[in-house]
């Protein structure tokens, strides 16, 4: 059978995707899909389905690697060409399957469960994205179904951090408004066979599910409405009873083996007190949320892979509409990883200070490292869609704030380890420096009394009789040098020639204040906790520092760009 190429490689496309969802591509969906998508293809079915079970047996025999492989080759080509009239400029994000304009939903669903960090910025950017482009609408959900992990206070963090991401949701709800009509469709489940209520001790359960084998209370699961009233009217206690999902016991895919809907979790919730004790599982609510909430396209990480068929599973059982459901790769950076558990003892055990200790990916954390909220969408965007595994380089974020920050950063002098030099023969000089090399962003006066600091690292190479220049000042002969006290003794020269010798920053001793740059490095090394992750840069800057505001960014010729925290300390950003 004759295709376009524009067919034939949609084809390829919904056979590939269904065959990574359900791991193997089913003639159903493939061709309900296709239909849905090509109404005119409806009166050549016949002609079609031989042809689409040639290529559904030959794409479910491949190897997932592959099958993964083609589809990120073909994700950037497909659809292209039909929607390429929609992309407005600017707009970078491969088009989305089905989607049509003024009725894309999207939404990013954060547990409040702590801080956000860069992976939540990359999901909320994609998403806010997506649904302005499609002039759609975009939803802000706190998914809180777990009290033993939620707080008030990371509510609101979350709030804030997206609007400093600039992100602004058009609904803001949580999941748990939601949990009266939550209980419900788990009732409704279970009355329709698809859910049951075990109450198998957890050891037990755990055993049964990884060998593959039903338990009892399936088994007898028919008549399990009696148990069902006693469950949701709280009868039971924490461990005695769980709503599980009739699924598939034997299924290699170990998530769609009768998964936990419903536990019992008794404690105070921060929206909610105590007045519920009964709690969906996100693999319950997420997809029910979704669907009632009009979301239209559902991204999630590749992490949830393995649990879209259950989230299909659950829609199909209760008879809801499904979402279509879209993977990108999680963001974190080497070092740095984003996960709870690994942060959260390190928070306890006092080995970092707080969520926003600048050696975290929280989104706070790199606000008090000086990066801009700008570079951020902008380094996100730049990774698009991708299913790829491998963790970005920060230099990459990195180089998109640099040229941000680049324009408003104030040049300063600042020396480490500092060595005292006498100036001989000065007079009182005063020194005129310009506070940005090629922007017009104002000038500063340094007084030269008789002495100046140097940094260590330049003193340690001069010798008796050698000439240096300090920067934008003079040329200097060294005639002394007491190693031990970290002096030196010199003589301005007259000659200020450029002539090829060391340039050197210096800060005025007149005009200095002791001060600290806190510099970050990787939080982990392989998978232990690095001890030397922070580094306290003492030493001398100019003095004008101390009159900088709070989050205004300079550079330390040498050093970097830092972000002012107070008169006497800044945070490193980044070279
Ligand atoms: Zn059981």
């Amino acid at each position: 059978m004759e295709f376009d190429d524009e067919l034939y490689n949609k084809i390829k496309f919904i056979i590939l995707k269904n065959s990574l969802d359900y791991e193997k591509a089913r003639i159903e969906t493939v061709l309900s899909k296709l239909i849905s998508s090509n109404p005119n293809l409806r009166t050549d079915i016949k002609r079609i389905i031989p042809y689409l079970n040639k290529e559904i047996d030959k794409i479910n025999s491949l190897r997932k690697e592959d099958k993964i492989e083609l589809l990120k080759k073909m994700d950037q080509n497909y659809g292209v060409s039909k929607d390429k009239k929609n992309i407005k400029d600017g707009f970078t994000l491969p088009p989305l399957i089905n989607a049509e304009n003024g009725h894309v939903v999207t939404r990013f669903p954060p547990e409040p469960n702590g801080y956000p960090h860069i992976g939540h910025a990359k999901a909320a950017i994609i998403d806010e994205e997506y649904a302005r482009h499609y002039n759609g609408k975009f939803i802000l959900r706190f998914d809180d179904t777990n009290p033993l992990n939620e707080q008030s206070e990371y509510y609101d963090v979350i709030l804030e951090d997206l609007n400093w991401l600039k992100i602004k949701p058009d609904i803001i709800k949580n999941t748990s408004d939601d949990i009266t009509l939550l209980h419900k469709y788990g009732q409704e489940l279970i009355k329709n066979n698809s859910g049951y209520i075990c109450t198998c001790k957890p050891e037990t359960i755990h055993k049964l599910r990884s060998s593959g084998i039903e338990c009892e209370c399936r088994l007898n699961s028919t008549n399990s409405l009696e148990k069902m009233d006693k469950f949701f009217n709280g009868y039971f206690h924490k461990n005695e009873a769980i709503v599980r999902f009739k699924g598939d016991m034997k299924n290699d895919n170990t998530a769609i083996r009768d998964p936990t809907l419903f536990r019992i979790i008794d404690t105070e919730h921060p929206r909610l007190g105590r007045k519920n004790v009964i709690w969906p599982t996100y693999d319950f609510a997420a997809p029910i949320e979704d669907s009632l909430d009009g979301v239209t396209h559902a991204l999630r990480t590749k992490e949830y892979e393995l649990r879209n068929q259950l989230y299909r599973e659950i829609l199909t059982a209760l008879n809801l509409r499904i979402p279509e459901v879209l993977e990108f790769s999680r963001l974190e950076f080497e070092g740095m990883p984003v996960s709870k558990r690994k942060i959260k003892p390190l928070i306890v055990n006092k080995q970092i200070h707080s969520w926003d200790d600048p050696r975290l990916p929280t989104l706070k954390a790199f606000k008090k490292r000086g990066f801009t909220p700008e570079a951020i969408r902008k380094f996100v965007l730049s990774l698009g869609l991708t299913l790829s595994e491998t963790k970005p380089s920060i230099e990459v974020l990195e180089s998109f704030n640099r040229k941000i920050i680049d324009r408003e950063a104030i040049r300063l002098f600042f020396v480490r380890d500092p060595w005292e030099i006498t100036l001989e023969n000065s007079t009182i000089k005063e020194i005129l420096l310009q506070n940005h090399p090629s922007l017009e962003m104002g000038r500063r006066i340094i007084v030269v009394k008789d002495s100046v600091y140097i940094s260590s690292v330049d003193a340690k190479n001069l010798t008796k009789g050698s000439e240096i220049r300090l920067i934008e000042f003079s040329n200097i002969i060294i005639n002394e040098i007491d190693r031990e006290k970290k002096e030196l003794k010199c003589k301005i020269t007259n000659n200020i020639i450029n002539k090829d010798i060391p340039k050197i920053q210096w800060v005025s001793t007149e005009n200095s204040v002791p001060y600290k740059i806190v510099k970050p490095h990787m939080l982990f090394i392989n998978d232990d906790f690095n001890p030397n992750s922070l580094e306290i840069i003492t030493g001398y800057a100019e003095s004008f520092v101390s009159t900088l505001l709070t989050d205004t960014m300079v550079q330390f010729i040498r050093e970097g760009f830092c972000r002012i925290e107070n008169n006497n300390t800044s945070i490193f950003a980044h070279k």
